[in-house]
């Protein structure tokens, strides 16, 4: 049995009370959490026990909270950070990212994730739900799924569908073969790798997924006991939605039978009443971009409204061409502020609702509840230590406070995903113990000039 005893910690359980322990210890068996609570009733633990101290130089405690869940990236952005920037989204798609999707290599999308998961955990993130498109050659979701396992970091690698429409003319496939290499990756790795990989299935929008596949692919969720996910209530799938369907792309996939627990729709900038009404009525969950909505200028999504209903919101970061980083840190602050400037209301959102958001709210958005987004007895040891004796920290007081307004990535110190050391002290170690991360950064800078090239651009 492996066991790891993390000490003198200050606790942020995000469990169902809130409750948290000042100065505290959780005890890590087999990748799991075995006891937690205040020092004062840690068990003695043999010495030779592997132990990580959080004792800050004054008797303060590390902070020590459930690794945020990113319910929304494109990992292979990583290689074209601030391609079109400044284009409306439709030309952002067509004169921008059209001229380079087609061009990505197997080896592309390895390294794209492997930088993902590398941002991932610097900002305090174990958990990364990759809208994994395009698929320009074979086996693209795979290559993807390698890095980020290399890397160490908890995979939900949703597999895009685009099998219609204009958009991406180079990576439209047909209905078949989507759907075939689904199914084959659902029954290759769906929950593989100890259930640190899960696949989920990613209509891309209702304008570039025909109806026969997003049918199927909610058919393929049920069959596997997975979810589905899906661009939705954007200012073009709803412009798009009315052409196609003379509706809302919400009310089209509710008469489709798409609507449950097991769906995420991902940005909600514009649903209307009725379209807020049946994400309620039917548990459905959204993925709030806030970071990426500002910078395609889509709006802001209507959160307090959603979260006033009942409706689980999780935080996602968009992917690395709409954002331009993958900061799970910054998208907790944005979260807050542009909530707050909205409704000219800094009462209207709190930092405790955003980190449960990041947190309980993401893992309650992939389904994933009973594993992790919460530091409790049972659960998966997905744990970040922030260390809050930096200059943008000092004088700390409430975590909660010092993580959504204050911390960068400077403050995140240690990772464990599924017990795993996967970053000690600011140094990533990976899912293997060691890994050189300078030496993919260097690659991966490579390849996005690789890319632009190709590309012509
Ligand atoms: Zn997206």
């Amino acid at each position: 049995m492996t066991t790891l005893l993390i000490q003198n910690v200050h606790i942020l359980t995000i469990d169902n009370e809130d409750r948290r322990y000042p100065q505290g210890f959780l005890l890590i068996e087999d990748g799991a959490i075995a006891a937690l609570g205040p020092m004062s009733d840690c068990p003695s633990i043999a010495s030779d026990v592997a132990r990580i101290d959080g004792s800050g130089p004054d008797g303060s405690c590390q902070f020590a909270f459930p690794g945020f869940v990113n319910t929304h990236t494109h990992s292979f952005q990583a290689l074209t950070r601030g391609v079109g920037e400044g284009l409306p989204v439709w030309e952002w798609f067509s004169q921008a990212l059209d001229l380079v999707v087609g061009h990505l290599t197997v080896e592309d999308a390895r390294l794209a994730a492997q930088v993902t998961a590398l941002e991932s955990l610097r900002s305090g993130c174990t958990t990364v739900v990759d809208y994994n498109y395009p698929h320009p050659q074979a086996n693209m979701a795979d290559s993807a799924i390698a890095g980020f396992r290399e890397v160490g970091v908890r995979t939900v690698l949703a597999r895009g569908i685009i099998d219609t429409g204009d958009v991406h003319p180079t990576i439209v496939h047909d209905t078949a073969s989507e759907i075939a290499d689904c199914r084959r990756l659902l029954e290759d790795y769906h929950r593989s790798d100890g259930d640190l990989v899960r696949i989920w299935l990613a209509p891309y929008t209702i304008f570039s997924t025909s109806t026969e596949a997003m049918r199927a692919s909610h058919a393929l969720a049920q069959e596997f006991g997975t979810g589905v996910t899906i661009h939705a209530a954007t200012p073009s799938t709803l412009e798009a939605a009315q052409a196609l369907f003379g509706t809302s792309d919400i009310v089209h996939e509710e008469a489709l039978g798409m609507l449950g627990p097991s769906l995420l729709l991902v940005h909600c900038t514009h649903p209307g009443q009725i379209e807020q009404q049946l994400l309620a009525e039917h548990f459905v969950k959204v993925s709030h971009n806030p970071a990426s909505n500002a910078y395609l200028g889509e709006g802001a999504s209507p959160i307090i409204d959603l979260l006033h209903r009942g409706i689980t919101v999780g935080l996602g970061t968009d992917g690395p061409a709409s954002n331009n980083n993958q900061d799970m840190l910054a998208v907790l602050k944005l979260t807050a502020l542009i909530q707050k400037m909205l409704h000219q209301d800094p009462a209207v959102i709190d930092a405790r609702t955003v980190l449960r958001m990041a947190t309980a709210g993401g893992a309650a958005c992939v389904g994933w509840s009973d594993g992790i987004g919460s530091l409790e007895l049972g659960k998966r040891a997905d744990i970040v230590l922030m260390d809050p004796w930096s200059a943008n920290t000092v004088a700390f007081d409430d975590p909660a406070v010092s993580l959504v307004y204050s911390a960068t990535q400077e403050n995140i110190r240690t990772v464990l995903v599924d017990g795993r050391v996967v970053m000690r002290d600011r140094v990533i170690l990976g899912n293997a113990g060691t890994l050189d991360e300078m030496a993919i950064l260097r690659r991966a800078q490579q390849a996005g000039v690789d890319l632009r090239a190709r590309s012509g651009i």
